[in-house]
């Protein structure tokens, strides 16, 4: 275990105030017993103010990086301002989905008691892999079979909803699973499909460099499992686009 690994020793705020916010953050969430992965949202462990301190430690320690692979960065001019813009964009953009709450969705009643096929989709998918923190570039496609008990939500909202777990470090099958169930939850359809095609960078920019490399997931719950023929009917409706 790492030096500084957090115990289950209770600290107070007052204590952990004295502690990095990274460290503090982590106090919390150890002492909570809840999971931070990559692709973990852990927003409710991060206190006002608590996200600045956070992008000013990973600009110090990108800093350090750049560092490390002996980069000129204070005569360079392109290089000047890289720990700052690659923290920036950590926190605040392509990471974003492990530090704030899940976007707001209104969720309707099913008064008009729909009950057909309904696909959402193609959603643009800005993600990137847990192993290598490259991009992941893709599009998925929803699926949702309502029933009268089913809470309806707006188009766009899938698309945020969407974002906003994409936007951590991810692992393509992990990403899929984590999309069919916040909007299981949410929606309580009798059945979901989800399919998501995306391109990963990390096999273009580096080991194999195979430039044909699109992956393709699957969710299938539901009415989508056990009923073939509207499995079926959703599939072919994605390859019509
Ligand atoms: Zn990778």
């Amino acid at each position: 275990m790492p030096a500084d690994s957090p115990t289950k020793l209770f600290r107070n705020e007052e204590e952990l105030q004295r502690l990095p916010a990274s460290q503090r953050i982590r106090y919390r969430l150890v002492g909570a017993d809840c999971r931070y992965h990559a692709n973990d949202n852990i927003s409710a462990f991060v206190r006002e103010g608590e996200l600045d301190e956070l992008r000013a430690e990973v600009q110090a320690k990108m800093q350090d990086v750049l560092q490390a692979l002996v980069i000129d960065t204070e005569n360079d001019h392109n290089t000047n301002d890289t720990a700052l813009r690659v923290a920036k964009m950590f926190i605040d953009e392509v990471f974003r989905g492990r530090y704030v709450r899940m976007p707001s969705v209104t969720e309707f009643p099913n008064v008009e008691r729909l009950n057909e096929l309904m696909i959402v989709g193609p959603v643009k998918v800005r993600s990137a892999c847990s192993h290598h923190l490259c991009p992941i570039l893709g599009r998925v496609w929803i699926g949702v079979l309502p029933n009268e008990h089913s809470n309806l939500i707006g188009l766009s909202k899938y698309a945020r909803i969407c974002d906003w777990i994409m936007s951590r470090p991810q692992i393509q099958e992990e990403a899929v699973t984590m999309l069919a169930n916040e909007l299981q939850e949410r929606v309580k359809p009798d059945g979901l499909a989800i399919v998501m095609e995306a391109d990963h960078f990390c096999m273009h920019w580096r080991g194999v460099k195979d430039d044909e490399s699109m992956m393709t997931n699957s969710v299938m719950r539901g009415a989508f499992l056990k009923d073939a023929s509207l499995r079926r009917e959703f599939l072919s409706l994605l390859s019509k686009k």
